[in-house]
């Protein structure tokens, strides 16, 4: 099982959107996926036609309750099952604040249901709190969406450096491996500037030692479409809602750049392996 924490601390920058898609184009391609909603504004549960119900638990239970994952875990389509999100999550902050090892609780639970999935993601809230943290605690790889506007790289330090603290005292696994232009608008000056600049800043952040010496820039680009603005008010994925829409193309080639990347690692790793 390999998993995947979809981070940043900004808002609107297609963090649930990819989550839930990505998700959903590796469903498609036939792998088993979990996606786990850490953001109290369950909009990913939403997104895949998960409402709250009362009696459901949900990962607010996962946190601060005796609860195992198995038992949250919600069928949303084929190959497709989701740890959905409650606004009571938005105190598992406070509540978790005197808990000893609270950063680890996530990766604990995630430990036992290893053998179910080939992936799961975990869509993550805007802040680098708790929830945050225990995703990052919980997952081997980062995958950085970011929106080409003008401030992209404003705040990406900070950003790093939390990641970089996680992977050094809780989870030596970890790395920044993708970072995905979403929302982009081609043809335009700004996204080509933006994107030349993102570029520099991981050309020379890879040449540091770090977590994200193997990070990846997507080619494939999530472009600016409203069939994924939509998507979300039916409860379907791009896939249900309109398969044949340029969202929907775009997640599947990121679904196939990721696990085109993945073989290739892997059989890198092999030969090096086979010469040693
Ligand atoms: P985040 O989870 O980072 O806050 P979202 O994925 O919720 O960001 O995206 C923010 C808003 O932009 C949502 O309304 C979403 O439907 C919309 N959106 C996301 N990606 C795209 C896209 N590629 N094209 C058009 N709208 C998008
Ligand atoms: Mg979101």
């Amino acid at each position: 099982m390999r998993s995947i924490a979809i981070i940043n601390q900004k808002g609107g920058v297609g963090k649930t959107t990819t989550a839930v898609n990505l998700s959903a184009a590796l469903a498609d391609r036939g792998l088993r996926v979990g996606l786990i909603d850490m953001d109290p504004q369950a909009h990913a549960s939403l997104h895949l036609g998960l409402a709250p119900e009362p009696d459901r638990q949900t990962v607010y239970d996962l946190l601060t309750s005796d609860v195992k994952l198995k038992d949250i875990w919600q069928e949303a389509g084929a190959n497709l099952s989701v740890a959905s999100s409650h606004i009571d999550l938005a105190a598992a902050e406070v509540e978790l604040a005197g808990v000893v090892g609270r950063e680890l609780i996530l990766r604990d639970k995630l430990a036992d249901t290893c053998e179910e999935f080939d992936y799961v993601l975990i869509d993550c809230p805007p802040s680098l709190g708790i929830l945050t943290i225990n995703a990052l605690s919980a997952v081997d790889d980062v995958f950085l969406p970011l929106q080409p506007h003008f401030l992209a790289l404003h705040g990406l330090s900070k950003l790093l450096q939390t990641i970089n603290l996680v992977a050094q005292r809780l989870n030596d696994r970890l790395r920044l491996a993708g970072v995905l232009f979403c929302l982009f608008d081609s043809g335009t000056r700004l996204a080509a500037e933006v994107s030349a600049d993102v570029e520099a800043f991981f050309q020379d952040a890879r040449s540091k030692p770090g977590i994200w010496q193997e990070v990846h820039l997507f080619e494939t680009r999530i472009r600016r479409n409203i069939r994924l603005a939509e998507a979300p008010s039916f409860g379907q994925s791009i896939f249900k809602y309109s398969p044949q829409s340029a969202g929907a193309a775009d997640y599947l080639a990121l679904a196939d750049e990721m696990l085109a990347l993945s073989a290739g690692q892997r059989s890198t790793l092999l030969n090096l392996q086979r010469a040693a």
